[in-house]
């Protein structure tokens, strides 16, 4: 293979999708050199069918707002690669959707559903509708009718939607209920992330923060650290923020910052058991400020606008909102003011000159697929609950959680060790997750 040949291809044929060139670049770079020891893999074309999604579906929404308007947005299902199992990735309403950010959103969630053990092929899907400011019942009649084109495309052994950025248990309730409705059957296994009294796991809400939790401490024990005691930040507010702030105040970390698109909000003497619980106010709320949090708590808080939670020295810092959040003055920041570690819990939320200068200079870093892979994994756990008709308790799932954890940290050691004993954990996420799937591809033909 050649790297820069198939890239110079996409690029020409797929002008624009920066986000979808980035992330194949990414794992093109780092899977190279394994790549060529497997000529098999050069003769059934693997990286050549592998950049390209199955399918993507593309469709109108039309619902009618508050006012009595009509309004209309685009849907979307990018179906990525199902070698390994079914689709499986989240859906993401937000303003700035665009295939691009889809495609490379599927294409990570391949890698990442591979590491997590379970059978999970990839695939992401969402809309260009934006949440902020909406009503409950605008949400509700967004989430239906945005279903009412998906629902032919998707089932529990065919394609299994999540939430996403702009979508959590409410919005999985609403497509949820117009899913079944529409199919007239009650089919549990269609979504994951649904209410516990109506076929979700417990612990699937918190699973993305407490699985990048434990993943951070496997990381840290590594090199001799322990995340007791670190000061560290998150970015956003939402609900993988929540559940990182939930574990890491567990573990005895202080978490002294969160941000969202208004500012960063600082709390210096760490976050508390009541800011946590009202971060979920906040997100109800659908008014997408974190300034409400220093509203609520003038006294112990300090917001400022503009700003990125990256201005706040910390020991450890924890990306948890969006792609390309960080970037390499932000990094530098970082550092400078005494950071030691980053761990990336939103999707590729760091570029690329970021990364690369985090790992030249002495800075721990692991990517999105490995550290925030406890979400979807516990969303396989929840298909395998649904299955089999039955219920986990809390201890069961958290444990399972650990153990899938556990096994990502370990392929990362394995395939991205270096020869002075450091890990690389983009090298080693990104190829232990491509062998699966090319083995995967390889054992079945050319389709
Ligand atoms: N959206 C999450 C992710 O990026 C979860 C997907 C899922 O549970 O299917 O992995």
């Amino acid at each position: 293979m050649k790297t820069n040949e198939i890239l110079a291809r996409l690029q020409a044929k797929y002008p624009g999708e920066n986000e979808y060139l980035q992330a194949v670049q990414e794992v093109l770079e780092s899977i190279e050199e394994v790549y060529n020891q497997h000529p098999e893999f050069e003769k059934a074309k693997i990286v050549e069918r592998m950049v390209e999604p199955d399918r993507i579906f593309t469709f109108r929404v039309a619902w009618v707002d508050d006012k009595g308007e009509v309004q209309t947005n685009l849907g979307y299902r990018v179906q990525f690669n199902s070698a390994i199992g079914p689709y499986k990735g989240g859906i993401r309403f937000h303003k700035a959707v665009t295939p691009s950010m889809l495609k490379f959103l599927g294409f990570e969630q391949t890698f990442k559903n591979a590491l997590t053990t379970l059978p999970m092929g990839g695939g992401k899907g969402g809309s260009d509708f934006d949440p902020t400011g909406k009503s409950n019942g605008e949400i509700m009649r967004f989430c239906q009718a945005y279903m009412l084109e998906l629902w032919r495309c998707i089932g529990p052994d065919q394609d299994v939607p999540a939430g996403d950025v702009g979508v959590g248990a409410r919005e999985i309730g609403y497509m949820n209920g117009m899913y079944c409705k529409l199919a007239r059957q009650y089919n549990t296994g269609v979504l994951t992330g649904k209410g516990l009294t109506w076929g979700g796991s417990i612990l699937r809400p918190e699973a993305t923060g407490f699985g990048a939790m434990y993943f951070a401490s496997l990381a840290l024990a590594k090199v001799g650290e322990k995340l007791a005691g670190k000061r560290i930040s998150l970015s956003g507010f939402g609900n993988v923020a929540w559940g990182a702030a939930t574990k890491a105040k567990q573990l005895g970390a202080k978490v002294v910052a969160i941000s969202g698109p208004d500012g960063v909000c600082e709390i210096p003497e760490g976050i508390t058991d009541e800011m946590i619980d009202y971060m979920l106010v906040m997100r109800a709320s659908n008014r997408n400020k974190v300034e409400d949090m220093n509203t609520k708590f003038p006294d112990k808080t300090k917001f400022t606008a503009g700003k990125k939670s990256w201005i706040v020295p910390v020991d450890i810092a924890f990306t948890s909102a969006f792609q390309n959040e960080l970037n390499l003055a932000d990094a530098q920041e970082l550092k400078k003011n005494g950071c030691r570690a980053l761990f990336e819990i939103s999707n590729m939320g760091c570029q690329p000159d970021a990364i690369h200068w985090m790992q030249n200079n002495g800075m721990l870093f692991a990517p999105g697929k490995a550290v925030n892979a406890g979400g979807v994994a516990t969303s396989g756990l929840e298909m395998t609950q649904n299955a089999s008709h039955i219920s986990w308790t809390a201890e069961e799932v958290d444990e399972k959680l650990h153990t899938i954890m556990t096994a990502i940290h370990e392929q990362c050691v394995k395939y991205g060790t270096l020869e002075d004993g450091s890990v690389d954990y983009v090298k080693g996420a990104n190829i232990a997750g491509f062998m699966k799937v090319a083995q995967a591809m390889l054992e079945q033909g050319i389709i």
